[in-house]
């Protein structure tokens, strides 16, 4: 993969960046800035370079059209702040005030452009309708760097055409997910353990049977555990099930034991009538999940449970909350989790927390990014990674 140091002298020049700023706002407020603070190693170096720096990103999912709500003009504040220079914003991606904006710039200067995704182009699955697009934005510069780690799973414009028109490389963030994705995935120092939720199964079946031949032990949490309970023939209540996906949990499962990969299931579950932030939680044995209540959290047996094989590993990797963390009250599976990995670390091991989500939740639960060896700003990129798969946005820098 190309870096930063083969484009050579960048002084003076206009360089393209796409960097992923999809951040969570509430309102013009955005509630957390970590995607924003991880592309600034990049930009900074840029900056330092004196390059002329054209930033694309995307907000939301407009789905190609103008929605005024989903303006990249809150990041280009927050962006300005942290670098404490002036961020100019263009009000179209690609049109006649970005190539005004980007013509007038001068070394050190910063453009960020408005939303990609306000293009119908950007993301279309046809080439040839991304192409002319990607074109304009080339014509804006002279080289691009790729940093947007959360979108190179996805072949779109600004991220995979644009790097086939110009002379191209990864930036700082992408080239540190990479070798720190790679560290986990290709020669993990083990016990290498694999946490995961989340709602779906079907979202994680790609990581768990890439996984299920690497890692020595998989932790399961989430909405998904119950569709692991039921394949064991326990009642779930009304808990969130996937009813396709049990024949093939079942087939994890004995994978599992073939492979000696130790498969973690809760032994205990948080129950509530409904999927209420105030609804009241009783804790039940995991087999015994009364047929009227759901499932909404890991109860407090599993908690320590799934810490201290956390803390039992040398490596780890966790993808996706252990419960709706969102209502407080059904939060401490994922704050266990959490402290797992923080543990696990201050222990010396090697911890990635991957994905948007899970990055998120940390923090909203009060941890620091440095209590972990890595945060993924990829929630996709990270899964699609650690399936093994190829991520174009990646190879196209090759
Ligand atoms: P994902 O996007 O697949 O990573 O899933 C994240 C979502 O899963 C979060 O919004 C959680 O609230 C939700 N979730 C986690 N555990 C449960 C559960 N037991 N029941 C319903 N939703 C859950």
């Amino acid at each position: 993969m190309k870096t930063l140091k083969d484009l050579g002298d960048l002084s003076g020049k206009k360089v393209l960046v796409r960097c992923d700023f999809n951040v969570p706002l509430d309102g013009t407020t955005i509630t957390d800035d970590g995607r924003i603070r991880a592309a600034l190693p990049t930009l900074r170096e840029l900056l330092k370079d004196n390059a002329k720096v054209i930033i694309m990103a995307h907000l939301g999912r407009p789905k190609g059209k103008v929605v005024p709500e989903l303006s990249l003009a809150p990041v280009a504040k927050r962006l300005g702040e942290l670098l404490g220079v002036n961020v100019t914003l263009a009000h179209d991606t690609c049109g006649e005030d970005a190539k005004a904006k980007t013509d007038a710039m001068k070394p050190g200067e910063v453009v960020l452009l408005e939303n990609v995704r306000f293009n119908p182009e950007e993301t279309s699955k046809d080439p040839a309708v991304r192409a002319p697009y990607a074109k304009k934005l080339s014509a804006l510069a002279d080289v691009f760097v790729s940093d947007g780690f959360g979108v190179v799973h996805r072949a779109q414009g600004s991220d995979y055409d644009v790097a086939k028109d110009l002379p191209s490389a990864a930036g700082l963030l992408i080239e540190k997910e990479v070798r720190n994705l790679s560290r986990a995935t290709e020669n993990p120092e083990r016990p290498f353990t694999v946490v995961l939720g989340g709602s779906k199964v079907s979202d994680k079946l790609g990581v768990i049977e890439n996984l299920l031949d690497k890692a020595d032990r998989l932790v399961i949490g989430g909405g998904m555990v119950f569709t692991f309970l039921k394949a064991k023939g326990y009642e779930v209540g009304h808990s969130l099930l996937e009813e396709d996906m049990i024949d093939t949990v079942k087939g994890y499962m004995e994978t599992a034991k073939k492979n000696g990969v130790e498969l973690v299931l809760p032994t205990d579950i948080v129950a509530a009538d409904k999927f209420a932030a105030d609804s009241p939680a009783v804790t039940v044995d995991a087999d015994k999940i009364p047929a009227d209540k759901m499932g909404l959290d890991i109860g407090p047996k599993s908690q320590k449970l799934f810490h201290d094989k956390i803390v039992d590993s040398k490596t780890v990797v966790w993808n996706g909350p252990m419960g709706v963390f969102e209502f407080p009250r059904f939060a401490a599976g994922t704050k266990a989790v959490a402290q797992g990995l923080v543990d696990a670390t201050k222990n010396g091991a090697f911890t990635i927390v991957g994905g948007g989500d899970s990055a998120s939740a940390v923090r909203n639960l009060g941890f620091k990014d440095d209590e972990f060896s890595h945060i993924s700003t990829g929630g996709g990129a990270s899964l699609q990674f650690l399936e093994g798969k190829e991520l174009p946005g990646l190879s196209v820098l090759e």
